[in-house]
């Protein structure tokens, strides 16, 4: 009677392995007698990875599980294999993690394309200074606020009561001196009836919300003039 003995898979494997073990130190000690000639590499090669193609009632199986120089092959052989399946493994693994962080360039510069295009767009903002009182260089004189939001802004400035036509420098500054540039733009005034137009795009989105000054100064006269400005 034949018993089935259903050992634990894993001791079961230990057993074998350990059978494997002196069986093959065995044949490379040269214990064994293997009989008939060594058989060709490309049969050897398919024994190693156990290929179907080979039958074990070939006697070439026989040759080779007692043959120190065809097991030393075959062990070879399987280490080859060990290894490029390894090397499969690990370069799959760098494939992934390549297309990972691939995905994670795309996905951060879709994301700064679109944080960039909501802040690119421009606020249209109005400033009017046409009764505006404003004081040249760092005279006082009578003040009006104006207020601007830390951001990106187009900003359409009407100039006081009798300002000249031209080219203009708009600038967002710390102090009234014209000290601390956070902010500057050149455009030439368009005329609208008997006002002066300058339409400026003023970068204020790394300034903090606080007290500045906004100027404009005539390009050909260099005549400043500075107004409060606050920005929120
Ligand atoms: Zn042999």
């Amino acid at each position: 009677m034949r018993l089935n003995l259903w050992w634990s898979s894993r001791a079961e494997d230990r057993f074998e392995k350990w059978i494997a073990q002196r069986h093959q130190e065995r044949v490379l000690a040269g214990d064994t007698t293997a009989a008939g000639p060594c058989p060709d590499d490309t049969f050897l090669e398919n024994l190693a990875r156990r290929s179907r193609k080979v039958a074990l009632s070939d006697p070439r199986v026989d040759h080779a599980a007692t043959c120190p120089i065809c097991m030393n092959r075959l062990l070879a052989l399987r280490r080859e294999r060990r290894s490029r399946q390894q090397k499969l493994v690990f370069a799959t693994a760098v494939a992934a993690c390549v297309i990972i962080a691939a995905l994670v360039t795309i996905a951060r510069y879709e994301m700064g394309n679109r944080s960039l295009a909501t802040n690119t767009a421009a606020i249209a903002e109005t400033v009017n200074l046409w009764d505006t009182g404003a004081f040249r260089g760092q005279q006082p004189g009578p003040l009006q606020s104006v207020s601007l939001p830390a951001a990106l802004v187009r900003v359409k400035i009407i100039l006081p009561r009798f300002s000249s036509p031209g080219r203009y420098v708009v600038a967002v500054t710390h102090d009234p001196s014209g000290n601390g540039v956070v902010a500057e733009a050149a455009a030439t005034a368009t005329s609208s009836g008997n006002q002066e137009i300058i339409m400026a795009d003023l970068d204020l989105r790394r300034a903090t919300a606080g007290r500045y000054y906004l100027s404009t100064t005539h390009e050909q006269d260099q005549a400043a003039y500075y107004y409060p400005l606050e920005i929120k």
